[in-house]
């Protein structure tokens, strides 16, 4: 392992765009650009965009630390033409093998996969992983996360993440990790809706929450307050049986769910129009079809903006890639051509959020890092890719903030766990360790 991956794994440095994948694996593979991917599209998500302002030189170190791991000869840093702030802060900064690509804004402008195709030109095969069209990604925080981490030694113990919606005062804030979310919610004033749902993540791919009293991750970008009747909301909500039913019985085969699918616009056999009509119909569709829900991206443009009869391909497409792989089935597919119309069918994120109903929501979230000092945290052993770290602590010993809580067992793929406040460690489960101040 070079020294730059031995540092992020140290570290215990994860993707913090979601997936939560070691960084140090991703530094252990060769690639021939680095890129960036600042493109932050799900709409009243605003913490990429302010970091990369306040932490440009560590920005740009990261990318410089990450290319030299990899061995890239260039790289790339997609930022949205509208994040004017970020684009003046880094551009001054950045040495000659780098370069910022702007992006429209449109949506999904940050899906890996399509960030790779409009910034490189390179598209990534169905099934496959950007580093076979020899490209690396990575997002602004991951990327100062590395900086962090080789230069100061400083463990990722903190997490930066949005509150928006139906919030008297949206903010965006950096909390110790494990503190509990409905403290966080705390931070954004007052809830203005009656019934308030919680959606972890954007309103396009995030997650609907089952309770807020669970802790902020190593993953967590933001918790959108929604009212219990608004259409993002309605749609978790749908019960799967539900969701076949309507398909069943209003699915008029217009195909706009796949002509609009950003994976099947670059070229992958994803088709989720054949995909409905195989699950309504289940003997119908190739055995390719239907395993070609296993690449969907789960960007949710096929049921929140081109279906005209509601009809919900990606709940369908979660469902069947669940299935697949309890069964350990695998999708084999050639990459197809290009449709020439692709970059004009994404879509533009000002009607995506005409769309969503989400309008009076999207304000700034302005980033505070006043610390903050939570009485107690709750620290999940798996909160990134992999297995679970492994306790290296017990009940009843003190801990330093930064101190090493839980290691990556031997030989398996995973990251470390750091304590995010100093005090006491008051229990240790097979799922997480609290630590109390
Ligand atoms: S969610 Fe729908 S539009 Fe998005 S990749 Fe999957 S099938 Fe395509
Ligand atoms: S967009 Fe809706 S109605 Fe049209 S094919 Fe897709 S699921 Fe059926």
């Amino acid at each position: 392992m070079n020294e730059i991956a031995n540092k992020a794994r140290a570290a215990g440095v994860v993707g913090a765009g979601g997936a939560g994948f070691p960084t140090h694996v991703k530094l252990m593979s060769a690639a021939e650009i680095y890129l960036v991917n600042g493109a932050e599209c799900e709409p009243l998500l605003k913490v990429d965009q302010q970091l990369a302002v306040k932490y440009a030189p560590q920005l740009v170190r990261g990318l410089q630390l990450a290319m030299q791991a990899v061995g890239a000869r260039e790289g790339i840093i997609a930022f949205k033409a509208k994040y004017v702030e970020a684009i003046a802060a880094v551009q001054p900064l950045l040495a000659s093998n780098m370069r910022i690509h702007i992006l429209k804004d449109i949506y999904p402008a940050g899906d890996e996969v399509i960030t790779i195709w409009l910034a490189t030109g390179r598209r990534v095969p169905p099934a496959a992983l950007p580093k076979d069209v020899g490209v690396a990604v990575n997002n602004v925080l991951t990327l100062i996360n590395l900086a962090r981490a080789v230069d100061d030694n400083a463990p990722v113990v903190d997490r930066t993440l949005t509150i928006s919606g139906a919030v008297s005062d949206p903010i965006t804030v950096t909390v110790p990790i494990g503190t509990s979310l409905r403290e966080v919610m705390a931070r954004a004033g007052s809830i203005t809706v009656a019934k308030p749902y919680f959606i972890n993540g954007g309103p396009m791919m995030g997650k609907l929450l089952d309770s807020i009293d669970q802790p902020v991750t190593k993953t967590t970008g933001g918790i959108i307050v929604l009212p219990e009747d608004h259409v993002v909301v309605r749609r978790h909500r749908q019960p799967m049986q539900d969701v076949l039913a309507i398909a069943r019985a209003v699915c008029e085969q217009c195909n706009l769910c796949t002509e609009l699918c950003p994976r099947h616009l670059i070229g992958h056999e994803l088709h989720p129009a054949l995909i409905v009509r195989s699950a309504n119909y289940r003997d119908m569709g190739k055995p390719s079809v239907l395993l070609s829900a296993l690449t969907c991206s789960e960007c949710a443009i096929c049921e929140q903006w081109a279906c005209p009869v509601n009809i919900s391909p990606m709940r369908i497409n979660v469902a069947l890639k669940a299935q697949f792989r309890a069964e350990g089935a695998r999708y084999v597919g050639d990459l197809r051509p290009l449709d020439p119309m692709a970059e004009h069918r994404l879509v533009p994120t000002s009607r995506l959020v005409t769309r969503l109903g989400i309008a009076a929501y999207n304000k700034k979230a302005p980033l505070d890092e006043s610390s903050y000092s939570p009485a107690k945290v709750v620290l999940n052993l798996r909160q990134h890719v992999g297995v679970a770290a492994v306790p290296v602590v017990q009940v009843g010993d003190p801990v330093q903030r930064g101190q090493l809580l839980a290691d990556i067992p031997a030989d398996a793929l995973g990251a470390r766990l750091h304590a995010s406040i100093s005090g006491r460690v008051a229990e240790v489960t097979a799922q997480s360790i609290t630590l109390t101040a």
